[in-house]
């Protein structure tokens, strides 16, 4: 290395040889534009034939395939690369046919966004940084709590997910009632038996681990029974605990079911207890005319978590959390230090530094809000519809075919099985039938059980899945029952 003791012509020198290389990071507007087109041609020709290509295929990539290679390589090779080795298997999250788990989105404009973002690289995580990056993502925050009927002061976060949403979320009840190691044992939090485990992740990533955990009974579509919700809490109140957290979910991943919301969030108010609400898979379902009612009450809640990466149909690494009360978002994610001196003026927006654990982060607004501009509202609730009438659809294919399936959903994740005389060999069957359509591909389906009964999911939220990926997927159904 080069550096001190050396006069200036030798250090003139070595910086022409070190430019002469490190130049390939910008690239010519030729190559640019080369780069680009390929691009762009991979993923129109993606894009244009998704809908013929299965859903899901078994298979890895070739070991080693993926491994660095320091020399560096050619754009066209790598894209082969890419589609050999990385498109080809697992789920497909992009495609119609993925009916499985919660599916994702991955509108194109959002990418469009996302290209925005990188070649621009705005500092999201401070206003001081770029004041315009930080408004964006606030407007959108506004614009979320508008729909979701949050005051105006309310403080919000674009995170990379529902998870670090909801760590983000509970993190900030803790600090509001200030669990701290001696309250630990005896605080108490009400949750669903079929919250999501991101949400039990959390309560031990934030240090309540040894909290008292209640499971509240369900009613027999899945939804908290909010009467017992309450007596729970008064047992636990008697006995001298310390009851401060309870979580409803709007849309459960397993079954997408709508927790009575106001009622929650009633018991909640009288007793004094911070309300969360995990709306990731289910949130902006509230913008389709016919749900609203379902999510009364939304608006108690003291946090709201929701995935634009799923309701919203955006790609990957795009959730949301809504909190109410300030000081107990700031408390555990404020800062203050000397190289960032800079940066402190009362007088500037709160920065999204200073409410999530994240400093620097992806200006992931972007590939929101450019969508939202280009195509407006409209699409994305027609699409919302959509779906509910595409799992209503299902359902009645599903029933002229002599399955049986699971009751009206509270939205668009419902279940079906083919039914047996006894219960142990009516879940041999239903595997087996699973196993079929795994091995089939062309929809992508998941199982869950049900009480101890093994079922099929259907889970109807990309934005690609339109009437003929139903018929295709009845099409497979019947095909592997043929099979059995
Ligand atoms: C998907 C999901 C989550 C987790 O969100 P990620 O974006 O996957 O981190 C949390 N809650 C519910 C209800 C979900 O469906």
């Amino acid at each position: 290395m080069i550096q001190n003791h050396h006069s200036i012509d030798q250090l003139v020198e070595r910086l022409q040889q070190l430019e002469q290389v490190s130049e390939a990071l910008e690239p010519s507007p030729e190559k640019r534009e080369q780069y680009l087109g390929q691009l762009s041609h991979y993923a129109h020709d993606f894009i244009d034939h998704l809908h013929e290509r299965i859903s899901f295929k078994k298979g890895h990539p070739t070991p080693g395939s993926l491994a660095i290679n320091e020399e560096g390589q050619s754009f066209e090779q790598l894209l082969a690369t890419y589609a050999q080795e990385v498109e080809q298997y697992g789920i497909k999250p992009a495609s119609g046919g993925h009916l499985g788990y919660i599916p994702g989105g991955g509108i194109y404009a959002s990418s469009l966004g996302d290209y925005l973002a990188d070649v621009t690289n705005e500092y999201a995580g401070i206003y001081f940084g770029s004041p315009g990056a930080v408004t964006l993502e606030e407007e959108l925050l506004h614009w979320m709590k508008k729909v979701f009927d949050f005051p105006k002061e309310a403080m919000g976060n674009l995170t990379s997910g529902g998870s670090i949403a909801n760590l983000i979320a509970l993190t900030a009840a803790r600090d509001k009632y200030k669990i701290k190691s001696a309250r630990i044992p005896n605080s108490v939090i009400y949750l669903s038996p079929q919250v999501h485990h991101c949400v039990t992740k959390a309560i031990r990533i934030i240090g309540l681990e040894d909290v008292q955990i209640r499971y509240v009974n369900l009613d027999e579509r899945f939804r908290i029974d909010a009467q017992h919700l309450e007596t729970l809490i008064e047992a636990d109140k008697t006995a001298g605990l310390n009851p401060f957290l309870v979580i409803a979910s709007a849309g459960t991943t397993d079954t997408g079911a709508v927790d009575p919301l106001e009622a929650i969030g009633n018991i909640a108010q009288k007793h004094k207890l911070w309300y969360h609400i995990d709306g990731a898979y289910g949130g902006f379902f509230i913008l389709v005319d016919e749900k609203k009612p379902m999510f009364k009450g939304v608006e108690m809640a003291d946090s709201l978590v929701i995935d634009p990466h799923k309701s919203l149909f955006l790609p990957y690494g795009t959730g949301a959390v809504l909190i109410k009360d300030k000081e107990a978002l700031m408390h555990s994610n404020h800062y203050t230090a000397n190289y960032m001196q800079d940066t402190i003026n009362d007088t500037v927006p709160i920065s999204p530094a200073e409410v999530s654990p994240e400093l620097t982060k992806h200006f992931r607004g972007l590939r929101m809000w450019l969508p939202l501009q280009l195509h407006g509202l409209a699409p994305f609730v027609a699409c919302l519809e959509e779906k509910l009438v595409l799992t209503s659809y299902f359902r009645q294919r599903l029933v002229e075919e002599g399955f049986q399936i699971g009751p009206a959903p509270d939205l668009s994740v419902s279940y079906f099985w083919l039914p047996a005389n006894d219960l142990e060999t009516q879940n041999k069957l239903n595997q087996q039938l699973m196993e079929a359509i795994h091995e089939d591909g062309s929809v992508f389906l998941s199982s869950t059980s049900l009480d101890g009964k093994f079922v099929i999911r259907m889970a109807i939220l990309a934005f690609r899945t339109k009437q003929r990926t139903i018929d295709k997927a009845m099409e497979m159904i019947l095909r592997a029952k043929r099979e059995l």
